[in-house]
């Protein structure tokens, strides 16, 4: 067996538009028509829906009033750092009008984390919304960037992006749009999204214009959204159908199917900015929202929540899982709560932006457990351990040439050169592939976790934790868990002067722990938080060449939560 191959790609892929052109000012023969009175976006409280031409002109007025008032231009770095926001696209597509480049940030970051962000992506303008405002304030200042030059989405002290937008639109035209060449969506840089990849701390991956473009349409030629043939009611997306905008849009599920291939689709989004679950059922049940777009924790809560039982969700039609793993048993308590979807999972990742499978138009019911089947345009291959192919129902690293590839990680050749390696990108995700196509993700091999769908990068961790006085090593790894996917916890060497406290007062240990635990508390982000413990071991494992044997210690973390 050598590779293993998704349909082809038959449709046409514009490489010379932008990702706004693509999808403000440009047709496709896979785009249906939308219903003139269907919005694109809902603002999910006070629903106030906006449609296309609203849009536009609001993308605009921003592209305008951001070349006007702050100069953004060709290549210059704007970051979001917000909550969803029902101009959170309008952002991005005015960032893109003005040929600048999208870095979006998980709102939740705090002050060091956003940092980090603002210097490796040198942002020239920060867009955020009061509620992220202080944090982001703070980080512009550690990064020299003036505070003049933070904006938000709400009304604040701060300038807004409405007042923007009405600047914009009454002001002669500033900017000259530019139409790109031939071929050069394909290099040129649309996005910086951050992901550790296979080792590491996180990374700026470059993504292009034409990645998320030919990943839409991709994921429309495998779901046929247009297929002329299939009866109306059959169509797995209808244009006017209501999808749940509850993904971050800051990463990349949410972006590139969040936003991006549900306007494609001609389906209305509507917009959450913060997930509560008992509000987001009233959501469901108020805007009438047939698709939703999850990942598991969410769907933990709708097989397990008491108030689900108070809602009526017949009116769900479609619920895609993505961004971890979804359990087989979990699929089965699905299907009785949503007794009219079809459900099933997609898989993908930041540097394959994003969708790489994605479970069948044929199938009502994703095959339990499996990840779904290669999208069109997709070629994979399984490696196994001893560098040679596998075969169906062999286990193995997946490596895969998609068209949506990213260009690679911003400034940083070595790991660049390790995850793309001569047109394959290496997935770090252990996968069987069975005969009939079906993906199955059986492991992780790389080092980063995911909790709540979200990364945690554990070098990121270890390199906190080694802050802390007691510690003079320590490993980090993963630990299951049934809601969040996976929680982080510590293996630790402890300092001398701290194994002698212990000796002195053994109390003293659960205290050291409790430290730890607030240290990283302290300077991470909730999700990164070690929510599974610290342990103290003599000595963390390592090769002879000083290789983390993070391995050795993932097996140890889960004999000690194993329930005895
Ligand atoms: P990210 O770049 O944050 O989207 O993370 C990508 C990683 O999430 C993948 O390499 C997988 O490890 C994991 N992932 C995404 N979707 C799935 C899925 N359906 N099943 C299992 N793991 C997934």
């Amino acid at each position: 067996m050598s590779e293993f191959y998704g349909p082809s790609l038959e449709a046409s892929v514009p490489d010379d538009l932008t990702l706004a052109q693509f999808i403000l000012d440009s047709s496709h023969p896979l785009r249906p028509i939308r219903p003139s009175h269907a919005p694109w976006f809902i603002e999910d409280t006070g629903g106030r829906g906006v449609g296309h031409e609203e849009i536009r002109a609001r993308t605009y007025g921003l592209a305008n009033g951001l070349s006007l008032r702050f100069r953004i231009k060709e290549n210059d770095l704007v970051v979001i750092f917000s909550p969803n926001h029902i101009d959170y696209p309008v952002a991005v597509w005015a960032t893109h009008r003005l040929g600048g480049v999208v870095s979006c940030a998980n709102p939740a970051n705090n002050t060091n984390e956003l940092l980090y962000q603002l210097k490796v992506a040198h942002a020239s303008l920060i867009i955020t919304h009061s509620s992220s405002l202080h944090t982001a304030l703070g980080a512009a200042q550690a990064a020299g960037l003036p505070s003049e030059r933070v904006i938000t989405f709400d009304e604040s002290s701060q300038v807004s992006v409405d007042s923007l937008i009405q600047q914009g639109l009454r002001s002669e035209p500033y900017f000259v749009e530019r139409r790109l060449q031939k071929g050069e969506a394909k290099t040129k840089v649309a996005f910086l999204s951050f992901s550790s990849g296979t080792t590491g701390k996180p990374k700026a991956v470059a993504i292009s214009h034409f990645a998320p473009i030919v990943n839409v349409i991709q994921m429309a030629e495998h779901q046929k959204v247009n297929q002329n043939y299939a009866p109306w009611e059959e169509q797995r997306f209808r244009p006017g159908d209501v999808a749940a905008g509850a993904l971050p849009f800051f990463h990349i599920y949410g972006m590139v199917l969040g936003i991006h291939f549900m306007t494609f689709c001609g389906l209305s989004v509507v917009v959450i900015p913060k997930f509560n679950f008992t509000e987001f059922l009233e959501s469901i049940v108020r805007h009438h929202i047939s698709h939703l777009l999850l990942v598991p924790p969410q769907i933990v809560l709708l097989c397990k929540h008491p108030a689900v039982k108070n809602y009526n969700l017949n009116g769900v039609r479609h619920l895609l899982s993505g961004a971890a793993p979804l359990s087989a048993s979990l699929v089965d308590q699905l299907v009785k709560v949503l007794p009219n979807a079809q459900i099933g999972q997609g898989y993908g990742m930041t540097e394959s932006v994003a969708t790489i499978a994605m479970f069948s138009v044929d199938e009502k019911l994703g095959v339990p457990g499996s990840a779904g089947r290669l999208v069109h345009g997709v070629v994979a291959k399984v490696v196994k351990d001893d560098g040679t192919l596998a075969g169906f129902n062999e286990p193995g690293e997946l490596q895969v040439k998609v068209p949506s590839v990213a260009l690679g990680y911003l400034n940083n050749e070595q790991a660049t050169k390790e995850t793309f390696v001569n047109g394959w990108l290496r997935t770090g995700d252990e996968v069987v592939i069975r005969e009939d196509h079906e993906v199955f993700v059986v492991d992780r091999l790389k080092e980063i976790m995911k909790v709540k769908g979200f990364q945690v990068a554990p070098a990121e961790l270890e390199g906190c934790i080694l802050e802390h006085p007691d510690v003079s090593d320590t490993c980090v790894v993963p630990i299951s868990d049934s809601y969040s996917g996976e929680l982080p916890m510590a293996f630790a060497v402890l300092h001398p002067n701290a194994v002698k406290r212990i000796a002195l007062d053994p109390a003293e240990a659960e205290r050291i722990k409790g430290s730890i635990i607030k240290h990283v508390a302290d300077n991470k982000v909730a999700y990164k938080h070690l929510a599974g413990g610290v342990e103290f071991v003599d000595v963390i494992p390592k090769n002879p060449s000083g290789k983390l044997l993070r391995r050795v210690l993932r097996d140890r973390a889960r004999d000690l939560v194993r329930p005895r």
